[in-house]
Parts: C-alpha cells; sequence; structure tokens
C-alpha cells in the first residue's frame, strides 16, 4: 500500500482551566513518521478518548505524565500496520496502542496488542473488550471482590466501563444492581437492554433518596465511577463489611476548586466499609482471562455493548468534550 507523505495530529495548545475549550487543541499536518529500530509504522482506524485525558491535559499530579503543551496528545488506538519488518507483528495485523490522537504512528512493536477481529469489531478493543471493559471486570472481580448475592450499585452506568461492570455483576451472580446515569434514555438502556434490575437518572433528584428507593436493603458494592453526591449517597447505603471500588470520579474533572468529600465517613467505622481505589494497569494479568470470559459473553450475546462514534480526527477534541458530558452511550471512539 502507498503510504501519503504526510499525516495530521492533534496537539495539546493550551492547558484548560475548567472545561477544555477547541482552543486547547490544535490539529497540525505532520510529515509521514518514519519508523526506526524495532517500530512500525500504523494507520490509525479509531481512537479513544477517554476521562483520564482531562486530567493529562492538565499540569497536575498523576499516574500519568501530563501531555506537553506543543506536542500531539496520546491515547489508546486501533489501527492497522501498514509497514513492518518486525516478525512478530506482520503488516496488515489490526493492533491496539498507546499513540492516538493521530493518523499514522511509528510505534515500538513491543508495546503494540494484537486483536481478534472476528471476536469483535476493531473498536470493541477501546471499548468492551479494551482497556475499559477490562477496568469493570478488575474492578468489580478483584477490587470490590464480588460475592454471589451481593447487591450493587453502578454510577456512570450507561458509560464503557459502568455498563460493563454492571453485566459483569448481573452475570457473576449479583443479588441485584442498581445502575445511575443521566437521562431518561440511558435509564432504559441500562434497565431495558443491558439487565439492570433498576436505574435511575441522578439528575431528577438526590442520589441518597433515588438509591434508597432502587435499594431498599442497602448495598454490598459500590463501583465509582463519578465520586461527589453518587459516593457520598453509596456510603450511606452500604451495609455491613460494604466494598467500594473507587474507579474514578468524573463529577470533578473539570472542577477548578476542590470539594470536600463524603459527609458520612464514620460508616466505615459502624460498618466495617473498605474502600479500594485502582488502576487498570495494576490488573493486566487479568487480560487473558477477561478476554476469554467477556469475549464469550459478548459472542453468546449476554454482554451487550453499544458505541458512540464520532467521525474525522479533527472532531475528536468535541468527542472528548461531550464524553465528559454524557453525550456517548457507552464506549466514545473516533474513527478516522
Ligand atoms: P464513560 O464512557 O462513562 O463517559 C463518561 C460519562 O461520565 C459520561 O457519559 C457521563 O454520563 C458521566 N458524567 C459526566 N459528568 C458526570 C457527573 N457530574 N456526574 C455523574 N456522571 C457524570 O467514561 P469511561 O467509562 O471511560 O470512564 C468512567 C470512569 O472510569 C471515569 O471516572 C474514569 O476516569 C474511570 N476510569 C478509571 C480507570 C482506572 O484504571 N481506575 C480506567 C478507565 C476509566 P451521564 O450521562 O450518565 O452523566
Amino acid at each position: 500500500m502507498v503510504t501519503p507523505s504526510n499525516s495530521r495530529e492533534i496537539r495539546l495548545a493550551a492547558r484548560p482551566v475548567g472545561w477544555p475549550v477547541a482552543t486547547d487543541f490544535e490539529l497540525v499536518e505532520v510529515p509521514m513518521p518514519a519508523p526506526g529500530p524495532g517500530q512500525v509504522l500504523i494507520r490509525n482506524l479509531a481512537m479513544s478518548v477517554d476521562p483520564a485525558m482531562r486530567g493529562r491535559m492538565s499540569d497536575a499530579e498523576s499516574y500519568a505524565p501530563p501531555f506537553e503543551i506543543g506536542a500531539p496528545m496520546q491515547g489508546l488506538a486501533v489501527g492497522e500496520v501498514v509497514m513492518s519488518d518486525i516478525e512478530s507483528v506482520r503488516t496488515g495485523d489490526l493492533v491496539v496502542h498507546g499513540l492516538g490522537w493521530r493518523e499514522y504512528a511509528a510505534v515500538d512493536a513491543r508495546h503494540t496488542m494484537r486483536i481478534d477481529p472476528d471476536l469483535a469489531p476493531p473498536t470493541a478493543y477501546l471499548g468492551v473488550l479494551g482497556m475499559p471493559g477490562l477496568t469493570a471486570y478488575a474492578g468489580l472481580l478483584e477490587v470490590a471482590a464480588l460475592a454471589e448475592g451481593d447487591v450493587v450499585f453502578v454510577s456512570g452506568a450507561a458509560g464503557a466501563v459502568g455498563s460493563v461492570a454492571g453485566q459483569v455483576a448481573r452475570l457473576k451472580g449479583a443479588a441485584r444492581v442498581v445502575g445511575s446515569a443521566g437521562s431518561p434514555a440511558k435509564v432504559r438502556y441500562l434497565t431495558e437492554e443491558l439487565g439492570f434490575d433498576a436505574a435511575f437518572d441522578y439528575k431528577d433528584g438526590p442520589v441518597a433518596e433515588q438509591l434508597r428507593a432502587a435499594a431498599p436493603d442497602g448495598i454490598d458494592v459500590y463501583f465509582d465511577n463519578v465520586g461527589g453526591e453518587h459516593l457520598e449517597a453509596a456510603v450511606g447505603a452500604l451495609r455491613l463489611h460494604g466494598r467500594i471500588a473507587m474507579c474514578g470520579g468524573i463529577s470533578g474533572y473539570n472542577a477548578t476548586e476542590p470539594a470536600p468529600g463524603p459527609r458520612n465517613l464514620m460508616r466505615f467505622v459502624t460498618h466495617r466499609l473498605t474502600m479500594r481505589g485502582f488502576l487498570v494497569s495494576d490488573h493486566a494479568a487479568l487480560r487473558s482471562e477477561f478476554l476469554r470470559e467477556v469475549g464469550g459473553w459478548v459472542r453468546d450475546g449476554s454482554l451487550r455493548y453499544r458505541e458512540t462514534v464520532v467521525e474525522g480526527l479533527e472532531n475528536a477534541p468535541d468527542a472528548l468534550i461531550g464524553m465528559m458530558r454524557g453525550e456517548n452511550v457507552g464506549k466514545m471512539v473516533v474513527t478516522l
């Protein structure tokens, strides 16, 4: 295949204060990257926009270094290898790698992961069968130690991680799965398509009240994607020895001031609660089991997923902002 002489990439132009705006990003045409020793050239087919990218746009302490101003942004992408002289990664292979936000990338072959397009389309490896899916699986099973009969509450439940977390809970024998999301359509999606036992729109009223109505006898596990009011409500609903898998806190990612935490932390003492934060990267050893089990559920239809697809690299900033505003159902991906 003849590759063009130029590629395009999106760079961080400025660090956002509060919500990102269009001028924080810059679309730039650059010469086609030339693979160095050990590298392959990849044409990106789709890229992910993730909440964690918002953190990396700021110069704040995090588990991943901030993006540099004037440098291309980074993130997971799935692409086709178009040039390779490496035995283990062949031209034509479809791979996941970490250099999204650009059309072509020269990537170390050892940092690519081949995908199986017969199991699911390539974009699924950015969502249900990719990092967000593994986050849900690991968070629920290893971090929250889900047990049969647990009552589970998942926030951000119609998103990439949450929609898998709720379904894994159901498939692994939870007694009741409750989800929260930000629109009536998402609430219907949870109960009518994904098999949640109950769901509510957190914009309809206090989370604590709505959670009490959805889980009158309390909860055993809270999978937290949101933080803030959701977290306080969940702490208030947890039963004896309840567990929280602290996955993220998207309600605060665009805040300009730190917000106070839950006011009911004494319940950790009275109810012997546990809260554990985690990063998906700590659970990489679970990947093959995850792919086998969740891949099987996707194949036989017992676990369902949706994607919200935005077309065009130039629209990736809008996709990132839109995802944080809740415009996605399931994984937000950008096709190139
Ligand atoms: P989603 O696909 O869930 O998209 C983000 C969603 O967040 C939006 O669709 C929106 O849905 C919801 N949201 C935005 N603002 C608020 C708010 N103020 N209150 C409640 N919900 C809000 O994203 P991901 O599945 O990729 O990520 C979900 C969470 O998991 C994030 O916190 C992320 O940081 C975390 N994460 C953590 C990882 C780890 O290793 N610990 C790895 C991957 C993700 P709605 O319409 O319902 O408001």
